[in-house]
């Protein structure tokens, strides 16, 4: 380990922090399948491992790489990004009272409104982009947790990391960062003062839409931590054996993956932002984005690579803007309509449709994932279905 000391991110993530398999000098580690470790003669179990439904050999590296990538004191994957959310959660008390952000991806907001709030937990819905606001919902000594998500589904709403864990510091509160869309090529929030990070690693950190799995990195290895790490074992919240290997081949390629679907959606958005039916690009990296200052001071070299494009209605052929988006979607080839994001491959999705009632998407918002196809075939494709669109008798 002492090697890697000095490298830079990019060469920790490609080389998977440089581990060779001790027993074989395989340069690519095996996949362990046991469920069961053997324990030594005098009943100990030395090798610290005794069952899989609490940890595996499987996730070493990759817990490891992860931790070194985002600077943390330890990481712990889990079975998905709402397992590894539920559980920061799950290891506080009911009664407590967690300020979250308004915006947020959908499912775990649903949970929070729904179990976490029936299982004791007072959950305060916060525009966490407002520092007042969030200052104001403070309750001394009772909250115990500001969740924030940055930038935010699927209207990309940017909060401040290192003023808001200087609020929770103050009010003796933790801070945790759902850094999907971040990822650590761009945003490290633990050295903004985060306390734990949050990755659905289904999305960028995987990278190929073909693995479900979530993530956690602390900033202390704490009791907090450690209640973390026994729900993870007694629910078993596990990531599997395949999974793990193919989370960790994933990471490998994180940074020129992200690093070229952010170039691709920087340039996306300021070409369609001028498109004639268009009628609003929600994209931190654009400048009147209204959490663009702050986005520049905690994303570094990038703003990721989802955006949203709101599509502008045709009066004079009675579609309005919802109907506009939903024709854009359905007249994509490149792009796929598919929920998810963070994959190789582009996604398009009509937002208010799958979120249903109370979504603050409006009607004729498209969600973009982009991925690393040629950008001019995905500008190409969006606006031959924008043209369809928007032409008489095509809907
Ligand atoms: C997908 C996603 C999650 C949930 O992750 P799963 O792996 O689907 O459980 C949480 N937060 C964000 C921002 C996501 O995009």
């Amino acid at each position: 380990m002492t090697t890697t000391r000095h490298l830079s991110p990019e060469s920790l993530a490609a080389q998977a922090l440089g581990w060779v398999d001790e027993t074989t000098r395989a340069v690519v580690p095996p996949i362990h399948v046991s469920t069961t470790y053997l324990r030594d003669p005098d009943n100990q179990y030395r090798s610290g491992r005794v069952y899989s439904r609490a940890d595996s050999p499987n996730y070493n590296q990759p817990e490891a790489l992860l931790a070194r990538l985002e600077k943390g004191a330890g990481a712990l994957v889990f079975s998905s990004g709402m397992s590894a959310a539920s559980a920061c959660f799950l290891a506080l008390t009911p009664g407590d009272h967690v300020i979250v952000s308004r915006v947020m991806y959908w499912s775990l907001r649903n949970w929070l409104l729904t179990f976490a709030t029936h299982w004791g937990l007072k959950v305060e819905l916060v525009d966490t982009d407002r520092i007042d606001a969030v200052k104001a919902a403070i309750r001394p000594g009772y909250t115990k947790l500001i969740w924030i998500e940055t930038p935010a589904n699927p209207l990309w709403i940017i909060s401040d990391i290192a003023a808001l864990s200087d609020l929770a510091y103050r009010a003796g509160a933790r801070l945790a960062v759902d850094s999907t869309c971040a990822t650590p090529v761009f945003t490290r929030p633990i050295e903004l003062g985060a306390d734990i990070v949050m990755h659905a690693a289904t999305k960028y950190l995987n990278g190929h839409s073909d693995v479900i799995a979530g993530a956690l990195v602390a900033a202390r290895d704490d009791d907090y931590w450690q209640r973390i790490r026994t729900i993870r074992g007694q629910l078993g919240t596990v990531l599997g054996a395949l999974e793990s290997y193919l989370l960790l081949r994933g990471m490998r390629t994180l940074f020129p993956r992200v690093r070229t679907a952010s170039a691709n959606a920087q340039w996306l958005a300021e070409r369609l932002a001028a498109h004639p039916g268009v009628e609003a690009v929600l994209y931190p990296g654009l400048p009147d984005f209204a959490g663009r200052a702050v986005a520049a001071k905690q994303m570094r070299g990038g703003f990721g690579a989802m955006l949203s494009v709101r599509i502008k209605p045709n009066a004079d052929i009675g579609v309005n803007g919802e109907q506009a988006a939903v024709a854009v979607a359905a007249n994509t080839t490149l792009w796929k309509r598919a929920t998810s994001l963070g994959g190789v491959e582009s996604l398009i999705e009509h937002r208010a449709s799958v979120e249903g009632a109370g979504t603050p998407a409006p009607p004729d918002l498209l969600r973009l994932s982009v991925g690393i196809e040629a950008k001019e075939d995905l500008l190409a494709d969006l606006e031959q279905a924008l043209a369809i669109a928007h032409r008489r008798n095509t809907i």
